[in-house]
């Protein structure tokens, strides 16, 4: 059993890197932003609640998305996920901690992305607009600016809270796809 989270700044590739891990360790991959993109898209109650706070970069409220993330959660039981996006904040570490214990499942590692400013930008101008993910609305530099601001003034007491409990994993991702996932593919082996 696996239970996981990669957290990083915004556009430091924490999705793809994600995507693979959950490939190889067979894992439900959820991404906080694109649950609620989905709902969105399908205009429920908690897509009109979020859209605004996402189309300005803000983050969206904690009880919204405490609930989709449970809801999803409910639907695995809990166990083997790969979870990005979440927490953003040191409060919704505490609360997924504790949620965890609850169910009597554990938090076994958070893997944080470490990505500068300059290389997330240098990427971008790389990428060039046309190649942006079309389904966003929130690729406004305005939207860039708040989100990177958000990671700013929270990422510090959340690797701060979990490296204390020996649950953080930092890999340098300003780097090609691969090594970055040698070395969390190396780091999980040693938790199976
Ligand atoms: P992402 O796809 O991870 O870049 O997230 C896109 C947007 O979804 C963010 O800018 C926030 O508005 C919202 N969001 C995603 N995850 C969270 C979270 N854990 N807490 C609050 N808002 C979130």
């Amino acid at each position: 059993m696996l239970n996981l989270f990669i957290i990083g700044p915004s556009g430091c590739g924490k999705s793809t890197q994600a995507k693979l891990i959950a490939q190889k360790y067979n894992l439900t991959h959820f991404s906080t932003g694109q649950l609620l993109r989905n709902e969105i898209a399908v205009k429920s109650d908690i897509g009109l609640k979020a859209k605004s706070f996402i189309d300005n970069g803000n983050l969206v409220p904690d009880e919204v998305v405490y609930e989709i993330l449970t809801t999803n959660l409910a639907k695995i039981n809990y166990q083997n996920f790969i979870i990005d996006g979440f927490p953003r904040m040191l409060s919704q570490g505490q609360y997924i901690e504790n949620f965890l214990q609850q169910q009597k499942q554990p938090l076994d590692l958070i893997i944080h992305l470490d990505v500068t400013f300059e290389e997330i930008s240098a990427r971008r101008a790389k990428m060039g607009i046309e190649f942006q993910d079309k389904e966003r609305t929130d690729n406004t530099p305005e939207a860039m600016a708040a989100r990177q601001k958000f990671y700013d003034d929270n990422n510090d007491a959340i690797m701060n809270y979990f490296a204390s409990k020996n649950l953080l994993f930092r890999v340098d991702g300003n780097r090609p796809i691969e090594p970055i996932f040698a070395d969390i593919d190396q780091k999980i082996s040693t938790l199976e």
